[in-house]
């Protein structure tokens, strides 16, 4: 659609838009072995969108069989680097051509604005799928530096059949940031979309079947977790699982893959991310902004968000005076309004979730300078306005769960020791930002923040070409860059004797 499309132009696609609703198993979209179907709700008014393959136990076999027995054909495994990417580039063409449908699947589907999903989700998944395309016939083995008569080869081989489970914030992107490094490594993929989010996994995989990909190397189970999830986690013949999503579904599925056949887990969890701004700040306004962009943006549903805002204490009004102005103007609308810059809540049982983590805050003593309620009830749909506490203590529930939704919790600081135990004194550690002109500051916070993604004077950068996970309880292993390619090949090390 063109950049003037208005709220009625995308209600009009939205009315003509053939959702894919089946599972896609071995190339092919199937129901359910049981029949059974879930609804698929637009947080927006609360109606139902279509009804979905609930898969389950046996689904799941289906998918891992399809896909085991793919990579043992060899087709996609064995294809030469250079054939594979531009089977990959095809792929991410196809995303970008049906960005737009890909999009607006998303913004029905979770309540995230149009105006983000169509220059985000759909193009940074495409994106992503062509970087691991270029990528692949450009990574070169290695052989080790071993005594005369020998060789000590270094490769890397594909580990087999790789689940995904993925979670609902970003469906595509956090699924491209997975199936993009998996396939082009040459692996069989299983995608289990959340069942809070199945609609883009199940076109996409339409898409990379018409570019290329064979039956069986690419398939998407959509389901619930404990039961679809669960059956991939504790699958005898996963080699590779590969999850974001929260720390506490992450820890089960480590329980699961320990107690069955060991499978590699690799976790992107949640965040509590400080950030931190000193009275010495080059650029206050840049700040404010990220810091309302911060927390606010996707409606919070953020691992990353800047949930925890500390404040030197000499600027706390002043610069919450800002934050909150931003705030005001960042108040939900409706997610295919292309005005709107903050949509709905994924669905009840988020909106309860984040409603809770107010009720708590107020239970607790922090003080509540802005929003705090569901708006907009009207709608049907579920919305919570944007929502300020200052007066937070580090130790509370507000600064030390992760919320998951518009709340932002303020805490203040006098010294850079004080500002740097505080962001550290959390389970978390996926982000962390700091605002401060001292290079020397900067750099000591820098080195100082337990976390995977440090932003100095910036907030949530990121590039397909860097790395991003977390320390402590917000995971292990990278997402993005050559990094992740690690996650998903074996290294094999083969010795050759020439001696004889
Ligand atoms: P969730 O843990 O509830 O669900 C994530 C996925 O796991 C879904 O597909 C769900 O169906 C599945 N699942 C649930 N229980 C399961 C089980 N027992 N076994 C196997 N699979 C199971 O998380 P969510 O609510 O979908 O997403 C929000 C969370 O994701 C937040 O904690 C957020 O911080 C995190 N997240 C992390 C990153 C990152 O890169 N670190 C990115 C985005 C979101």
């Amino acid at each position: 659609m063109s950049d003037a499309a208005t709220l009625y132009d995308w209600q009009q696609r939205a009315r003509q838009l053939d959702f894919r609703n089946q599972a896609f198993i071995d190339g092919k979209f199937v129901a359910a072995a049981s029949g059974k179907t879930f609804d698929c709700i637009n947080p927006a008014d609360g109606t139902v969108l279509t009804a979905v393959a609930e898969c389950g136990e046996e689904d799941v076999n289906r998918a891992v069989t399809a896909a085991r027995k793919a990579f043992e054909r060899g087709e996609w495994r064995d294809m030469a680097p250079r054939a594979r990417k531009l089977v990959m580039l095809r792929f991410a063409d196809l995303i970008d051509s049906h960005s737009d449908e890909i999009a607006l699947l998303e913004s029905l589907d979770v309540g995230k604005p149009i105006r983000d999903s169509t220059v985000i989700d759909a193009p940074g998944a495409a994106r992503c799928i062509r970087w691991y395309a270029e990528a692949i016939d450009k990574i070169y083995d290695e052989i080790a530096p071993t005594p005369e008569g020998t060789l000590g080869m270094i490769t890397r081989e594909p580990v087999g059949v790789v689940a995904c489970i993925v979670p609902w914030n970003f469906p595509i992107l956090m699924a491209a940031w997975k199936i993009g490094p998996a396939l082009a490594a040459g692996n069989s993929v299983i995608l289990k979309p959340s069942e809070k989010s199945p609609l883009s996994a199940l076109r996409v995989a339409e898409l990379a079947a018409a570019a290329g990909i064979p039956d069986g190397v690419f398939n998407v189970v959509p389901g619930f977790g404990a039961v679809a999830g669960k059956a991939l986690a504790r699958h005898l013949d996963v080699d590779c699982l590969a999850f974001t999503g929260s720390t506490l579904t992450g820890r089960q599925i480590m329980k699961d893959a320990a107690e069955t056949n060991l499978k590699r887990v690799w976790m992107e969890l949640g965040g509590k991310t400080p950030n931190i701004v000193f009275a010495d700040c080059p650029d206050m306004d840049a700040a404010a902004q990220a810091a309302a962009f911060g927390i606010f943006f996707n409606q919070g549903e953020m691992c990353t968000a800047g949930s925890r805002l500390l404040i030197e204490a000499s600027i706390q009004e002043a610069f919450l005076g800002r934050v909150m102005h931003l705030a005001d103007a960042m108040f939900p609308g409706a997610p295919l309004d292309p005005v709107t810059r903050m949509g709905a809540i994924v669905d009840t049982a988020q909106l309860d979730r984040v409603l809770g983590y107010i009720a708590a805050g107020q239970a607790e003593g922090a003080r509540l300078r802005l929003g705090g309620e569901r708006v907009l009830t009207d709608s049907g749909g579920y919305f919570i306005a944007p929502t300020v506490f200052d007066q937070v203590d580090n130790s509370m529930k507000i600064a030390q769960e992760e919320i998951f939704g518009p709340v932002l919790s303020v805490m203040t600081f006098t010294t850079p020791e004080e500002a740097l135990q505080i962001a550290n004194a959390s389970p978390y550690g996926l982000a962390a930002a700091a605002w401060t002109g001292n290079l020397r500051k900067a750099h000591q916070l820098a080195r100082g923040l337990r976390a995977g993604s440090v932003w100095i004077n910036c907030f949530d950068e990121g590039d397909i070409t860097v790395p991003f996970g977390g320390y402590k309880q917000s995971g292990n292993g990278r997402d993005k860059s050559l990094h992740a390619i690690d996650k998903y090949v074996e290294v094999k090390s083969t010795w050759m004797n020439f001696s004889l």
